[in-house]
């Protein structure tokens, strides 16, 4: 694949931002190093084998990527880390042009915030440093195969019976759900609606728990499972917070979730354009380079244009979380105009590479089997669109 150069690389391409300081650029440098190291030159034969070597987790938490932004106390580090050193941390993840290895990897960035934002501090001592030191992996399994969308819909039971919750029912579609140790579980534990949902933390390898694998579109790297509990027997003290009071830790997750996904997939964008620009100023048609051609120049500048709109709503909106608030609609609506942007750019720069596009090994070829993945995980297009109008009154 030919290599960019001038103002169309991964970084020239990125607009100089007022957010970015010494320390983001000191980490960006210092990641970079450790993934071009350990992990870049890897993941196409992890892709195409389906599955990340435990031994990667153990070093990317001994180099501190693991536990990037989490509490100390728990064998995280976070003194100055804040909201833009996580959108750096997104980008190069997002540079690999693997979405499936970050996933492998960053999994507990999903699992273990509940735990730290509403558990109790014996459970965040007993889980987070295991986590966080990559000896274990720890999923969040809220899906199920009749509640996605619709959240509060869903029906696997925890039934409290003395000191021991007994759980009934399944889960779907659940990132590391194969490999986690444990998995963050929203089950019901009252009535019908978001009222009766508790936060149950579930061991995966407990009497009871059965998981299958699932084949996906892309991320491949990342293992996926429907998990099904029969009488699974879970300690009373594996509660995460207070019962039937889940739906606000489940919601409150979210917004991290889409703010780090939003940051992914404008990366996964960048990557598109330096890998389509750097094609088109090599590759020749009717004499002439495919930049030469309009329709291929102006392709590439509407994939500039695109993503560097949405930076700046990524930045504005990572701006306002670090300084407290929750702007939810805008992170919804930030979710879509990310994926939209990376539709948009995985789908010019696999036609202007023409048929090396299709050809497996390639950033943009995985990315183009990413997007959909980006589009409805965390929630889908629609209902984000459709959260964000409710948030505004509509
Ligand atoms: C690779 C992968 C990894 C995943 N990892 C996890 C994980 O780790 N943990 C986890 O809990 N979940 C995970 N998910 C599940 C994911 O969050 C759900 O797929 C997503 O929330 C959508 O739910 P659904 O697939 O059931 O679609 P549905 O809810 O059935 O929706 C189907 C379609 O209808 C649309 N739709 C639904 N309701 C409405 C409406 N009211 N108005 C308009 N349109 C609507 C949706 O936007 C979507 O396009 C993962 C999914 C994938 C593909």
């Amino acid at each position: 694949m030919a290599k960019a150069t001038g103002a169309l690389t991964f970084d020239a391409l990125r607009p100089p931002s007022p957010f970015m300081t010494e320390s983001h650029r000191a980490w960006r440098d210092n990641l970079r190093r450790f993934l071009e190291r350990e992990i870049a030159p890897h993941v196409t034969a992890w892709d195409e084998d389906g599955f990340v070597p435990r031994e990667i987790l153990k070093k990317a938490a001994d180099f501190g990527l693991i536990g990037a932004g989490y509490p100390e106390e728990y064998g995280g580090w976070r003194e100055g880390f804040d909201r833009f050193h996580g959108i750096v941390t997104s980008e190069e993840l997002s540079r690999l042009g693997a979405g499936g290895v970050s996933a492998a990897l960053m999994v507990h960035g999903i699992g273990l915030p509940p735990i730290l934002a509403i558990g109790d501090e014996a459970m965040k001592r007993r889980i987070a440093p295991q986590v966080l030191s990559g000896a274990k992996q720890i999923s969040l399994a809220i899906t199920e195969p009749d509640a996605g969308s619709d959240v509060a819909n869903l029906v696997t039971r925890a039934e409290r019976r003395g000191d021991r919750y007994i759980v009934n029912g399944s889960k779907l579609y659940i990132t590391g759900g194969m490999t986690s140790h444990w998995a963050t579980t929203a089950v019901r534990t009252g009535g019908p609606g978001a009222g009766g949902v508790s936060l149950l933390l579930i061991d995966l390898t407990a009497p009871g728990v059965t998981r299958t694998p699932l084949k996906k579109q892309g991320w491949w790297a990342s293992d996926t499972a429907q998990i099904f509990f029969q009488d699974v027997e879970v300690p009373a003290e594996n509660l995460i917070g207070v019962e039937n009071h889940g739906f606000a830790g489940i919601m409150m997750n979210f917004n991290g979730e889409r703010l780090g996904m939003a940051s992914g997939a404008t990366a996964s964008a960048r990557v598109c354009i330096e890998e389509a620009a750097a094609w088109a100023q090599s590759r020749k048609t009717f004499g002439k380079r495919l930049a030469d051609h309009q329709v291929i120049r102006h392709k590439i500048a509407q994939m500039i244009q695109r993503v560097n709109a949405t930076t700046a709503y990524l930045e504005h909106c990572a701006w306002r979380v670090q300084n407290g608030e929750t702007p939810v609609a805008d992170l919804c609506l930030l979710k879509v105009q990310a994926t939209e942007t990376l539709d948009f750019c995985a789908r010019e720069a696999t036609q202007i590479l023409g048929g090396a596009g299709f050809m497996r090994g390639s950033r943009v070829e995985r990315i183009y089997r990413e997007v959909r993945v980006n589009a409805i995980g965390g929630g889908s297009e629609e209902i984000m669109r459709d959260l964000a109008a409710r948030q505004l009154g509509l």
